[in-house]
């Protein structure tokens, strides 16, 4: 599968590549890594996500290069979708990108699709970082900072801090790897952990304070509003890593967080819009749960979207309580 991608990418003049909406670290540290190593293989390649990077992740090199449309499809010979366990993840344009002749899918989630015209799915990586990595060198692409740094990033955020079980022997050899080639851990961890606005802890404050918890103590619920985003002046990006709050909660086996979108919902009682994330201790399958009501994931990690009033979506995702 990797010689089919390398040798594709290496005939190519001009490629696309994309990731998922609402990128977390993983999502933009192979977007970038892969940008960075184009570059040195002399391959045309526009960088594209729907969302805005979050402020925390800008200070990753050629962050500020990532558009938001992916303009002119005719010209790529193909595009790599990374961390992507869907096509649609990658949002509005996907029909658009859907016509780029060559689509390659490189993905860790066991969810995947296998909606590329090559599949790289390797559902036992921590993150899409470390196959983007193996790839690299694969490929012949010396590993410089730059490069190591974004691939590091999403390695540690998608590994919890090395804390998740998809933390494993090759998390910590390819990042001692990374660190080699001058990676500084504690730098990146300033960055991505320690550069929080008051805003954010603010909400933080009103996702604990939404805390609900199902009778049996097996299922942790917390919900934000656009109301709470709007009062704290918070976006979207700052909701990221809450659900860990819930999932801590002793002898709670799934943990929740019920996100509205902006504009979810214009008038009180209509149905809104909402984001699901799904986080379990390792005894439950959340993918799957995901997976029932359109989403997907992982076995500790997964998300879904849906249509409902929040009094009908919190009472199902209780009901699940009963038979954990
Ligand atoms: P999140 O809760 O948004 O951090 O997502 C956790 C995991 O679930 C990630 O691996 C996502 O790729 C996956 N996921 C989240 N939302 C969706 C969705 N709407 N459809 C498919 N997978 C999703
Ligand atoms: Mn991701
Ligand atoms: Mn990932």
């Amino acid at each position: 599968m990797m010689d089919q991608i390398i040798t594709r990418l290496k005939n190519s003049r001009s490629v696309l590549l994309a990731t998922h909406v609402n990128p977390d670290g993983d999502a933009i540290g192979s977007l970038l890594a892969m940008g960075l190593a184009m570059e040195t293989l002399r391959i045309d390649a526009k960088l594209f996500c729907q969302s805005p990077i979050p402020a925390l992740y800008r200070f990753l090199p050629w962050s500020h290069r990532v558009c938001r449309l992916p303009d002119d499809i005719k010209k790529y010979e193909a595009a790599v979708i990374l961390d992507c366990g869907e096509f649609e993840r990658i949002g509005d344009s996907v029909e658009y990108v859907q016509q780029i002749p060559v689509i390659i899918n490189i993905d860790h989630h066991f969810t995947n699709t296998h909606f590329g015209s090559i599949n790289l799915i390797v559902t036992d990586a921590c993150a899409t970082c470390e196959i983007v990595y193996q790839l690299l060198l694969e490929m012949g692409v010396t590993i410089n900072q730059p490069i190591a740094r974004c691939l590091y990033t999403g390695i540690l955020t998608d590994t919890g801090s090395f804390r998740f079980s998809n933390t494993n022997r090759s998390t910590f050899e390819i990042c001692e790897e990374l660190v080699k080639v001058g990676v500084n851990p504690h730098d990146v961890a300033k960055h991505v952990y320690g550069q929080y606005s008051l805003s954010r802890i603010k909400l933080l404050n009103l996702a604990l304070d939404s805390l609900e918890i199902s009778k049996n103590g097996k299922i942790s619920l917390m919900t934000l509003t656009d109301q709470m985003l709007q009062e704290t002046g918070t976006q979207n990006e700052d909701v990221d890593g809450m659900i860990n709050y819930a999932r801590r909660i002793k002898n709670v086996k799934v943990a929740v967080l019920i996100q509205e979108y902006r504009n979810g919902r214009r008038r009180t009682g209509e149905r809104g819009r909402y984001h699901v994330s799904l986080r379990s201790d390792g005894s439950v399958d959340v993918a799957n749960i995901a997976l029932f009501f359109g989403g997907g994931g992982h076995v500790t990690a997964a998300g879904f979207c849906t249509e409902s009033h929040l009094s009908h979506l919190k009472e199902t995702i209780f009901k699940l309580a009963e038979v954990l």
